[in-house]
């Protein structure tokens, strides 16, 4: 099942082909449900082996149009996967400090230890996203940065480092409820910021700028996965099984001692 939403490298992504309500080999939202809940217990225990073993990372990498659930992608994935072996970083606007660095000096600093995962709520891409569509830096500058991520994730993966990336594909139907229930929900009104209103006017350019970030970022090393995210259930259902299935691959193992554990007793 994972495989469908994957990103062939230097091949265009064709978001307009990409049904944001498919939901894949699941056969209904009950057995996705039941699915999900396996397969987030089986993360937490490979996830044990990760940090025992102590050896290589994991990053997931999320990205998405406002709304588009990647917090919820983080709550509903990693909620049984013990909180010491995971650091999750939210990328908001640039700080003066972090302005003052590379483009990449504060994702470099967020990547996840030897023995743990990192997940980024949206990441380095956004320099190639919101960046380019409010033109905050230059076209030139913007071009460059696609190669210079690619070489920053080749670092990353030569260094033990495997890297999943999810765009979660919503429909700008699906964006407009979402952002109504925001207005119409006391308990959502803190989530609502009236800048999602103007990206939204800024549409066709986001997925533009996607599908170029699809295209020259997918590689060999960090391929891109489109994920079907209009319905929440699907989305999570898919990204827990991938990354079930990539930490399986891993099969990374409890450290052998050196000593005989029958030489010692506990009085
Ligand atoms: P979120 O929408 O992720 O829940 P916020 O409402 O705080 O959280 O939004 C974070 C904002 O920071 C987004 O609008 C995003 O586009 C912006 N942002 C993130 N990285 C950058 C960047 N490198 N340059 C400019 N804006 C950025």
């Amino acid at each position: 099942m994972s495989d469908d939403y994957l990103v062939k490298p230097g091949k265009k992504a064709k978001l307009d082909g990409r049904d944001p309500a498919d939901t894949g080999g699941l056969k209904d939202e009950e057995s996705a449900r039941t699915q999900l809940a396996d397969d987030i217990v089986a993360i937490d225990k490979l996830q044990d082996r990760l940090y025992a073993e102590g050896k290589r990372a994991l990053l997931v990498i999320l990205q998405g149009m406002d709304t588009s659930g990647k917090d919820g992608t983080v709550r509903g994935v990693f909620n049984q996967t013990g909180p010491l072996g995971v650091t999750v970083t939210a990328f908001k606007r640039p700080s003066e400090e972090e302005l003052a660095h590379d483009f990449l000096w504060r994702a470099h600093l967020a990547a996840p230890k030897r023995g743990t995962i990192g997940i980024f709520n949206r990441s380095h891409y956004e320099d190639v996203l919101v960046v380019k569509v409010h033109k905050l830096v230059g076209a030139k500058e913007v071009d460059k940065r696609y190669d210079q991520i690619n070489a920053f994730e080749k670092i990353l993966t030569d260094n033990g480092v495997t890297i999943l990336k999810f765009m979660l594909h919503i429909s700008k139907k699906e964006q407009r409820e979402r952002l109504q229930e925001r207005l119409d929900d006391p308990k959502k009104h803190w989530k609502f910021n009236p800048g999602d209103l103007d990206d939204r006017k800024l549409w066709d350019d986001f997925q533009d700028a996607y599908e170029t970030m699809l295209e020259r970022c997918s590689t060999d090393h960090a391929p891109w996965r489109v994920i079907p995210a209009d319905k929440k259930w699907a989305r999570n259902a898919v990204i827990a099984s991938v990354v079930r299935k990539t930490l399986e691959d891993l099969d990374p193992q409890y450290p052998k001692v050196t000593w005989d554990p029958k030489s010692f007793r506990v009085e």
